[in-house]
Order: structure tokens, then sequence, then C-alpha cells
């Protein structure tokens, strides 16, 4: 082997491993950007891991409507967390996944509700018990 020959192979290896270094690099930029990708994905398919603001003022919307209608009953605090479990959260009417944290009740009968759904919900009934308290004094007196 000619040492022209040995030159031209060590400087296309040098090329190669310099490639490869560029390459790599391109490779973990892409596996960053996917990783802030499927973050957001993953918030706009469920709401429920999107910041408060808006979607808060909806879920209390439909837990005052549910109180009002009978269709709620309200709760005191007495619900047991664990992983979901794909069934529908009485609040939202959208399934607790596995990767939200539900909250069970079995009184008076038995419902589901995203943990968030049910702090709105836990929030909406001290607010409708004080105001059912309220309007029955007012009948009295
Ligand atoms: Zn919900």
């Amino acid at each position: 082997m000619s040492q022209a020959t040995l030159l031209s192979g060590a400087r296309e290896l040098g090329q190669l491993i310099a490639r490869s270094k560029a390459l790599c690099l391109d490779c973990r930029r892409l596996v960053a950007q996917s990783r802030v990708l499927i973050g957001s994905s993953r918030r706009h398919l469920n709401p429920h891991w999107a910041l408060a603001g808006a979607s808060d003022d909806a879920v209390r919307e439909a837990v005052r409507d549910g109180l009002e209608s009978g269709e709620l009953f309200p709760v005191d605090g007495n619900g047991f967390g664990a992983r979901g479990t794909r069934r529908l959260c009485s609040v939202c009417d959208t399934l607790v996944l596995p990767t939200d944290m539900e909250i069970w009740i079995t009184e008076p009968r038995p419902a589901r509700a995203h943990a968030v759904c049910y702090a709105v919900w836990l929030d909406e009934s001290k607010v409708w018990r004080e105001s059912r308290t309220k309007l029955a004094r007012s009948q009295k007196g």
C-alpha cells in the first residue's frame, strides 16, 4: 500500500468521523424537538394537562350546572385517589386516562372525576352548600 493511498484513507476516515459527529448532534437536536412536540401534543389532546386558565372556567361552569340540575351531588372531600381507569369523568365527560389522577367517590352514589375536575367540584360544592344555607336562613326570617 502506497503512502498516498494511506493518506487518502486517513482523510476519508477523518471526514467520516466528522460527519458522524455532526449527524449525532443533529439526532440529539431532533430527539429534543420531538420531546417538546410530544409534550405539547399531549397537552393539546388532554386539556387537563394544560396550564390553568380558560379550561378551569369551563369545568367550573359544568360543575355549577350539574349541581343545580342534580346531575352532580355536592362532594365533601371523601374520595379515593388512584391512577385513571379509562372511565368517564362525571364532571367533564372525557376519559380519565391512566396518566391522569382519578378521584373515585362511592357516596351518595358512585362517581369518578379527574383530580383537577374534582378540585373544582369540591370547591363549587362548598359554595353551593353555603348558598343553600343562606337561602334557607332568608326563607325562615
Ligand atoms: Zn374531568
